[in-house]
């Protein structure tokens, strides 16, 4: 079955991947019934919260250097964009770019317009948006509002292109459609790849693209090792690199929940390979990636030097890392399969990975040859006995957490740092998605542990200040059962 559709929707993750959002078991059994599309998710009796595709979607639009975003939607929506904008400003700097501010506005649906309708409103804003950032393509991200009221965004789009001489371009995230909030990137992706990516005019046999958030330039360094230049993308890239993208050796990506979707399309669509191996996170994913990347970039001899040259390089830390941190007990919570690249790096210093959190997980892929992170992560590190899929709820994970006791809690998005930093546990949080791929981010990651673990007294500290929203009856009574509809204690 083709994996791109020329619809304009894609198809919401619960269907196309069988996501789940609720497990709690051990990774083997996961991995396995994963595979048959058999796990269970009863879903949960009481959410304390949720987060929104539309979020997803703007991780990929707000970044797109030269285009504007406008949001139809009413204006709480738009809550995300001052971080964004923050992060713009520091990304673009850190990778020696232009200042890239996000350009958005939003259409501010009201209640009103939910009867009388919105569309004068999204038009208003498409010219708007024209007038104040003079972009080269707009992107228009829908809502539950401008879903539920069934906005014909595509009319719209075709109406103000005729105006505008450049693509405008629908992104359909609505929150409501689906559970899992990752659905919001194969939103944004599909529509780059409806309306702005481009056949190739000549392929670029030394260029591989790097699907990534907005993280910092660790792969330009990394790659020229092997004489080879990067496209990163969609955050950070302009219009040209995303039309000529299929002109890439091969396409790569950091984390499978991010850009599997588009790097199968890619292959499929305009036969630019997909790298279907793990991310380049701790060793031995590292060294499989360059070889891979080498295959298709017809390196092979050079990648072997280069991966005997780094070992020896890194291995006198290496191993005073793995010596100073022996033994040492972590817990990762992260996105699905990002927590996998995370925990395949802990392994690599000698700790013991006693447990991790995905935010969902996906029970399978566009391609049947494409990675699958968690079966490797399996195969290098063994099983692990503690693996839960849960949609952030703090009252679960905070229980998780007091119940399994790690040394070190790892986590991905700077808003879960609170769960350990609350509990006393020495909390890693890793923000920038880009900061520990290849051979020196395995150390770089060590030097930030034994930080961080000579810090414990600090969170002691923080933990004997911290009031937790729980009574203590609660924390020490309840079971918090993932498998079940019934929360115990609640
Ligand atoms: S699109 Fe829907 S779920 Fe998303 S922020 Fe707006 S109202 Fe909330």
């Amino acid at each position: 079955m083709a994996v791109y559709k020329d619809m304009p929707e894609v198809e919401i993750r619960e269907r196309r991947l069988n996501a789940i959002l609720s497990y709690q078991g051990d990774a083997e059994t996961l991995n396995i019934q994963s595979k048959k599309r058999k796990v269970k998710c009863p879903g949960s009796s009481y959410n304390q919260c949720s987060q929104c595709a539309e979020g997803c979607a703007e991780t990929i639009t707000y970044h797109v250097i030269g285009a504007a975003v406008v949001s139809h939607a009413p204006i709480g929506c738009s809550i995300g964009v001052s971080p964004r904008h923050i992060l713009s400003r520091a990304v673009s700097k850190n990778r020696g770019l232009p200042e890239h501010k996000v350009q958005m506005i939003s259409s501010n649906i009201n209640e009103e317009d939910t009867v009388y309708g919105a569309s004068k409103k999204l038009f208003a804003a498409i010219y708007e948006a024209d007038r104040r950032f003079k972009p080269k393509t707009i992107f228009l991200q829908a809502s539950c509002a401008s879903g539920i009221i069934g906005e014909d965004m595509e009319s719209i789009a075709r109406q103000a292109e005729e105006k505008l001489h450049y693509p405008v371009v629908p992104v359909y995230c609505e929150g409501f459609k689906s559970n899992i909030w990752s659905t919001g990137f194969d939103a944004a992706f599909h529509a780059v790849l409806r309306r702005l990516v481009k056949p190739a005019q000549k392929k670029q046999h030394d260029l591989v693209n790097i699907f990534n958030f907005a993280g910092s330039d660790t792969f330009i360094p990394f790659l020229h090792k092997l004489g080879l230049r990067v496209n990163y993308l969609v955050p950070m890239a302009t219009l040209e690199q995303i039309a000529s993208l299929t002109e890439a050796a091969c396409t790569a990506h950091i984390c499978e929940t991010l850009a599997t979707y588009v790097a199968a399309a890619l292959e499929e669509q305009y036969g630019v390979p997909e790298v279907k191996v793990p991310p380049p996170f701790g060793i031995n994913w590292t060294d499989g990636w360059l070889r891979e990347i080498a295959k298709y970039t017809d390196r092979l001899d050079l990648a072997e030097q280069v991966i005997a040259q780094e070992h020896e390089r890194i291995q006198p830390e290496l191993e005073k890392l793995r010596t100073q941190l022996a033994g040492k007990t972590v817990y990762v919570l992260s996105g699905d399969a990002f927590a996998h690249n995370l925990a395949n790096i802990a392994k690599d210093l000698n700790l013991k990975v006693i447990g991790l959190s995905t935010l969902h997980h996906d029970l399978h892929f566009e391609t049947p040859q494409q990675v699958n992170t968690l079966d490797a992560l399996i195969k290098s590190n063994g099983n692990i006995k503690n693996v839960t899929v849960c949609n952030k709820q703090p009252y679960r994970i905070l229980k998780l957490l007091q119940d399994i006791k790690p040394d070190v809690l790892i986590v991905r998005h700077p808003n879960l740092a609170p769960f350990g930093m609350k509990l006393g546990i020495p909390t890693l949080s890793e923000g920038d998605g880009n900061y520990s791929i290849g051979y020196d981010g395995v150390l770089k990651f060590g030097r930030r542990l034994i930080e961080l673990l000579a810090a414990k007294n600090l969170f002691n500290n923080i933990a004997l200040h911290a009031k937790l929203p729980y009574s203590k009856w609660w924390q020490q009574n309840s079971i918090v059962n993932f498998n079940n509809t019934q929360d115990g204690g609640l």
